[in-house]
């Protein structure tokens, strides 16, 4: 019996150490996925703007042409003013010339809005790279980060997965079948001892004349609270030494 109660609990200090491997791994791919969610959207925003200030320059450029053709136009319509033979000739070539003064006009405004909307976006774009260099410099760590413990822990994890195949070869099966069912319910521990009276798994005070029982190390005991296996502190010791 005694045997039986401390393979249980060195299953638990196995198993103990691998949730810690899982743990310090659990968190880092996380945090490597959110940042590179964040530098993608980061990317696609100065993508976009920088389409936007490039669709601006050439609505800028054409309708620089096209002033430019309008201008000519205008010099020829004045130049035409001197030779007109009569009035409706004149009316008419003067209310080309205000036409075209208005289509001019009207052109060189949107380009004067469309200068302000690249000068803007080129202003955000320029706010939004330095962001984007420290998430690439953070996603660089963390990576690193992240490598170094998979690596480190490889090793680690090999040797605890080839102990624990050992000593679960040496619990009996209801036992082994009893620990998983409360290891996965109390996510974790399944097997506890008695700290100061109380059960390590849950903190509630066990009675004394059970812990006086649980002692004895001649049975299984579950704590009345929490479900958890209780093993004696002895046992936790033993087991300590050999895991
Ligand atoms: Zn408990």
């Amino acid at each position: 019996m005694y045997n039986r109660l401390k393979i249980l609990y060195q299953l638990q200090l196995i198993d103990d150490q691998l949730d810690e491997l899982e743990e310090l791994r659990g968190d880092l791919p996380n945090a490597v996925r959110e940042l590179e969610e964040k530098i993608n959207s980061l990317k696609e925003d100065i993508a976009s703007k920088e389409k936007e200030k490039k669709e601006s320059l050439k609505k800028r450029n054409s309708n620089e042409l096209e002033i430019e053709k309008l201008k000519e136009n205008q010099k020829k319509f004045k130049s035409q003013l001197y030779q007109v033979r009569n009035n409706k000739e004149y009316d008419a070539l003067t209310k080309e010339i205000d036409h075209t003064e208005e289509q001019i006009k009207k052109l060189e405004e949107e380009n004067d809005s469309l200068a302000d909307l690249s000068k803007s976006l080129t202003d955000q774009i320029e706010e939004i790279k330095p962001q984007l260099d420290e998430l690439k410099k953070e996603l660089k760590e963390k990576e690193a980060d992240l490598k170094e413990i998979i690596k480190a822990n490889e090793k680690e994890e090999a040797k605890l997965q080839s102990q624990r195949k050992k000593i679960e070869g040496e619990v009996r099966k209801p036992d082994l079948a009893a620990y998983m069912r409360i290891r996965k319910a109390k996510k974790g521990k399944a097997v506890a001892t008695i700290k100061r009276s109380a059960c390590s798994g849950c903190h509630n005070i066990v009675p004394s004349q059970r812990q006086l029982e649980i002692r004895q190390n001649n049975r299984l005991y579950y704590c009345e609270y929490c479900g958890r296996i209780l093993v004696s502190t002895e046992i936790a010791e033993k087991a300590s030494e050999v895991v």
